[in-house]
Parts: structure tokens; C-alpha cells; sequence
């Protein structure tokens, strides 16, 4: 489908478009753009943080429920850049804090509430991940992240089931389900990809064939040191047996 676009590389899906209508139409159109114009301030934050640090910004799409950013290269920067990337929407919220409006707050409550849930492909979800990295091996990393998700995920429409939330839990369970799928892959190409970071990250000894993203992982092999970058065939074949 072809995308209207807008300001620089943001784009409003056209459904949106229809929603705005539908909304003027059955009188909730000061609500509705109210709450499109808190999700664009929101996602202006990850975007103003992601070009301050040159990430691949493919675009920022202005969806019916919400806007979300596609970072080409989001995962494969410094951990604490993306972090910076992901807390730089929830921090507008101390600006939207300002506003003197009850629906306003409400609305704005709502929207950060939300983007806190520890459930895929929101910021809570990528930041406990994002933490996790520097405790444990990246492929148990992750699969914690998904099954906190999918927790998280079961509670939410149990406690806030209702139909017009319906989209949201399609939404997210199709991404959950697309991202288990594809995360094997992806730490491979995190893998291939380390030999531009590693000069930027602390080293760290370890024992066995984890893998930590946060660290130039050293490993011990027949009483030597060995870099992660001269042991990416071990690495990749243990990310091949293993999901
Ligand atoms: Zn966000």
C-alpha cells in the first residue's frame, strides 16, 4: 500500500487517515488527534536520540494505533546508545506532564503506561533486554524477554480485555510470534557484524561459549585467550543447534 508522506522521513499510514474521519464522524475527533499528536511527540524522542547517534532511521510510520520507528540498525549499536534511544520517547512525557488538561493527562497516562509493559516490541520489553545483556548470555537473554512478554501479555487481556483493544493484541502477538522466529537469525548477523563495535566495549573472560552482548567476550581455549572475533565459527555453530 502506498504511504502518504510526511515531515522528512515520517510517514502517516493512509488507514490512519480513515480513523481520523471515522472519529469526526461519530464525535471523538479532539480525543483521537489528541491522542495521535502524544504517540508523535513520544516517538519524536527515539527519533531526535537515534540521529544524534547516526542510526539507520528507515522510517517513522503513523499508524491508526499508534507511531512506531523502524531503526535498520537497531541492535547492532552500543547498548547504551540504544537504551538512550528507547528511554528518549518515555522522557517526553515530563513535557506532556506540563500540560493542564484532565483528557490530556489521561491520555497521555495511558500512552506512557503502556509503552512501560514489559511486552514486545514495546520500550519496557526492550529495555529489560537491553539490561539483561549485561548479565546474562544474549540467546537466554531474549528468550526471558519473550517469555516475560508473553506473561505480561496473557495478564494484560485477562485484566483490560475489551474489543476495542482488539488490534493492540493482534498487533503484539503478531510481533512476539515473528520475533521468536527470527531471533536466531538475528544472532548471527550480531555475531558477523561485532568487529566495528568491539573496540568500544570493556572486555570480559569467559568460561564456557556464552555470549554477551554487552562485552568483548574472551574465551579460554586449550589454555589460551581468544577473542570472539577469532571464535565466530564456535559461536555461529552453537547458534545453529540451539533455539
Ligand atoms: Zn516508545
Amino acid at each position: 500500500m502506498r504511504l502518504i508522506k510526511g515531515w522528512s522521513d515520517w510517514h502517516v499510514h493512509p488507514i490512519t487517515y480513515l480513523y481520523l474521519l471515522a472519529a469526526w464522524w461519530v464525535g471523538c475527533f479532539r480525543t483521537y488527534f489528541l491522542l495521535l499528536f502524544i504517540v508523535s511527540f513520544h516517538e519524536l524522542g527515539h527519533y531526535l536520540v537515534a540521529k544524534y547517534y547516526c542510526f539507520e532511521i528507515k522510517q517513522v510510520l503513523l499508524l491508526p494505533f499508534g507511531a512506531f520507528i523502524q531503526l535498520d540498525d537497531f541492535g547492532f549499536h552500543r547498548i547504551e546508545e540504544e537504551l538512550l534511544v528507547v528511554l528518549g520517547g518515555l522522557c517526553m512525557h515530563a513535557f506532556l506532564f506540563l500540560v493542564p488538561n484532565n483528557e490530556f493527562q489521561y491520555l497521555q497516562q495511558t500512552v506512557l503506561f503502556f509503552n512501560i509493559l514489559p511486552i514486545y516490541p514495546l520500550d519496557g520489553s526492550k529495555i529489560l533486554l537491553l539490561l539483561f545483556s549485561y548479565v546474562m548470555d544474549f540467546q537466554k537473554a531474549i528468550l526471558l524477554q519473550i517469555y516475560i512478554s508473553l506473561f505480561c501479555l496473557s495478564v494484560f487481556i485477562v485484566w483490560y480485555y475489551e474489543t476495542s483493544y482488539f488490534i493492540i493484541y493482534i498487533y503484539l502477538i503478531y510481533h512476539i510470534s515473528k520475533y521468536y522466529l527470527t531471533y536466531p537469525l538475528y544472532i548471527k548477523k550480531l555475531i558477523l557484524q561485532r568487529i566495528n563495535i568491539l573496540p568500544f566495549l570493556k572486555e570480559r573472560v569467559v568460561l564456557d561459549t556464552n555470549f554477551y552482548r554487552a562485552y568483548h567476550n574472551v574465551y579460554h581455549n586449550k589454555n589460551h585467550l581468544i577473542s570472539e572475533i577469532n571464535y565466530t565459527s564456535v559461536l555461529l555453530n552453537r547458534h545453529s543447534k540451539q533455539k
